[in-house]
């Protein structure tokens, strides 16, 4: 081991780091917490860091990896995001491989020659293949710099992507007692946290809980009516960017991925009922630019690094706040502005509670339950989204106003409804409280049904009191008025609505009543999606950057790598913004290092200056 824990050898390397960081990375500063990661990194301590997606986790443990003697060992759960990640290091020159079950015998015994040689700096290895006792015993052999556990919450039961392979882990520190450890996720949890820190029997680590707040991101929620037609509002709105739309069912997935395909967007489905196969194609084209966007199941999740994906759409109501956190979070890796939209309908809680109920064991249904009331907060409190999202993790949002939501942006306006809630009320007292929600409104809507003439309740006062307002809007009432626990759906009596005290009070006019201000939900998504638009761009930078993006797209398509591992798309932007004419300029921009500028400095300063 080059150095160790007392050593204090990492202040000294301090310039050299600094160096590694602008020459091979590219980049001129570390990102928040970075730096001190890799310092204890490279003094020889243990680590747990849990930072956000797109933080810049990879830099924490490739950095230290090419100042440090030795190979760093790099345990990742997934075969596909192994692949890209030593790309994306061989790109930046680093000596990266990685073994997995994909190897030819030849290549697996070429890079175990390198390694033996000491000529690797990295290698990715999958959790599996580690617990090989002939391949552990090899890894023995070789200086070791560190390991570094990716995806580190796989270990833990009470993460969302807990993996049984992973335990094996727990006895690293048996198989390699000199060797230093450091986990990184971007589960949020201290459950999971300390669940992990005792697993893999991490020695007085340096402990780093990076802020979860996703600044890039700006939150949405959408009263939900005909999701298919509001999606695709969305999806035009956002003109050829990559997006994911979630949706709980395999079927609702496959109708909408048709839905969008028949109006001209290009969609792939994915979700846990396609072979192996299917799926990896359909990540590969996402990835690949092939599609604009994936309509899926949760099970399109961890694979997913692509750092460009500009909207996340939710079509339904998530289980949990930890799960729309992660899914969300799939959007804006590479730091820039982006967009999640959650379309809302208060029948969706219907829905989960029908498979909770379903779920036998008391303590797990217990917990669904607590996910699920806090999720149906987060929809509808009229409270800073990311106030929410953040107090769930424990952490307090220091601003008044996040300026990036839907609520601190004002466009969550209210209204008086007090008048209307009087009259649907009214018409639940009247029939004895003894019906549900579509036929309260098909009285105060006056509908002409066999029901309301079996009970003769053409007659009562309301009847047809309110015809001109919509279903969608009486759904919309009820809905709030469910929300502010006005009344209730009482599953004893058939989900019959019923009243509370406070709709007793609203009833006889002793309380106001307010209600998100209602709009015609066809507009909501469109006027959602337009807003994110409003800013301005300058029209030459754009050309330039599509241009670039071309250029891209012909180098990757080429060397059959994504095009976010060539240049991410903020150096893009970057580069079509100053129109650079030197390697010089070329090298001031963000993500470009010296490897980089020999792979492709001359091509694109040619097509920059082709386009003026
Ligand atoms: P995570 O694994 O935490 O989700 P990544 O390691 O994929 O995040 O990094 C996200 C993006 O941020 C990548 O495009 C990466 O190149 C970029 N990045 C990382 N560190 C820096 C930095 N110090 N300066 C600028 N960009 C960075
Ligand atoms: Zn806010």
């Amino acid at each position: 081991m080059a150095f160790g824990k007392n050593s204090g050898a990492g202040l000294e390397l301090m310039p050299d780091v600094k160096k590694t960081l602008r020459n091979v990375f590219g980049f001129k500063d570390f990102r928040a917490n970075q730096q001190e990661i890799v310092e204890a990194i490279v003094q020889g301590r243990d680590v747990f860091a849990a930072m956000p997606t797109g933080g810049g986790k990879s830099l924490c443990y490739q950095l230290p990896a090419a100042v440090m003697d030795g190979v760093a060992v790099v345990v990742s759960p997934l075969i596909a995001l192994m692949k890209d990640q030593v790309d994306a290091a061989q790109e930046l020159g680093l000596a990266a491989e990685f073994v997995n079950s994909t190897l030819s015998q030849e290549e697996f015994f070429g890079i175990m020659d390198r390694l033996d040689a000491g000529r690797l700096k990295l290698l990715y290895v999958s959790p599996e293949r580690l617990n090989l006792e002939g391949f552990a015993a090899r890894l023995k052999g070789v200086n070791i710099s560190f390991f570094a556990i990716d995806e580190a919450h796989c270990l833990s039961e009470w993460g969302h992507d807990f993996r049984p392979d992973y335990l094996a882990l727990s006895d690293l520190k048996k198989k390699f007692p000199s060797a230093h450890i450091a986990a990184f996720t971007a589960t949020a949890t201290k459950r999971v946290q300390q669940d992990i820190v005792k697993r893999l029997n991490l020695d007085e680590p340096f402990v780093l809980r990076a802020s979860f707040d996703r600044p890039e991101l700006t939150y949405r929620v959408i009263a939900k009516s005909s999701a298919n037609q509001q999606i695709t509002d969305i999806i035009k709105g956002h003109n050829g960017e990559s997006g994911i739309i979630y949706r709980t069912s395999r079927k609702d997935v496959d109708s909408t991925a048709t839905f969008l395909k028949k109006n001209g967007i290009k969609a792939l489905a994915y979700h846990a009922g396609m072979t192996p196969q299917q799926r990896q194609k359909c990540q590969d084209s996402f990835k690949r630019d092939k599609v604009q966007v994936v309509v899926a199941t949760i099970a399109f999740g961890m694979g997913i690094d692509k750092s460009d994906i500009r909207f996340v759409v939710h079509g339904d109501l998530p289980r949990s706040v930890e799960g729309y956190y992660q899914e969300t979070g799939r959007a804006g890796r590479d730091g820039e502005a982006s967009f999640c939209y959650l379309l809302f309908s208060r029948s969706d809680i219907f829905k989960i509670r029908y498979h909770i109920d379903n779920i036998i064991e008391p303590a797990a249904a217990q917990q669904a339950k607590s996910n699920l009331s806090t999720i149906v907060s987060f929809a509808t409190k009229n409270v800073c989204r990311r106030k929410q999202l953040l107090a769930y993790f424990d952490e307090a949002y220091p601003q008044e106003n996040c300026s990036g939501c839907d609520v601190c942006l004002d466009e969550v306006e209210t209204e008086d409804a007090g008048t209307n809630a009087r009259i649907f009320m009214s018409a639940m007292a009247r029939t004895e409280q003894r019906f549900g929600i579509v036929h309260i409104i098909d009285i105060v809507r006056g509908a002409n049904t066999e029901k309301i003439r079996k009970f003769d309740h053409h007659n009562i006062k309301t009847y047809g009191a309110r015809k001109s307002y919509s279903k969608q809007y009486w759904s919309a009432l009820a809905d709030e008025l469910i929300g502010q626990g006005c009344i209730f759906q009482n599953p004893d009596r058939f989900n019959a609505l019923q009243l509370t005290e406070k709709g007793v009070e609203v009833l006889y006019g002793r309380k106001d009543f307010f209600m998100t201000k209602f709009v015609e939900p066809k507009s909501a998504a469109a006027k959602a999606v337009k807003k994110h638009q409003a800013k301005e761009v300058n029209p030459q930078a754009q050309a330039l950057f599509e241009h670039l993006r071309a250029v891209r797209k012909e180098i990757a398509d080429q060397k059959n790598l994504p095009p976010f591992v060539i240049f991410s798309n903020k150096t893009l932007k970057e580069m079509a913004e100053i129109a650079p004419r030197t390697e010089a300029e070329l090298l001031t921009i963000s993500g470009i290092g010296e490897k980089k500028l020999e792979s492709y400095g001359a091509i694109f300063l040619a097509a920059v200056r082709e386009y003026q």
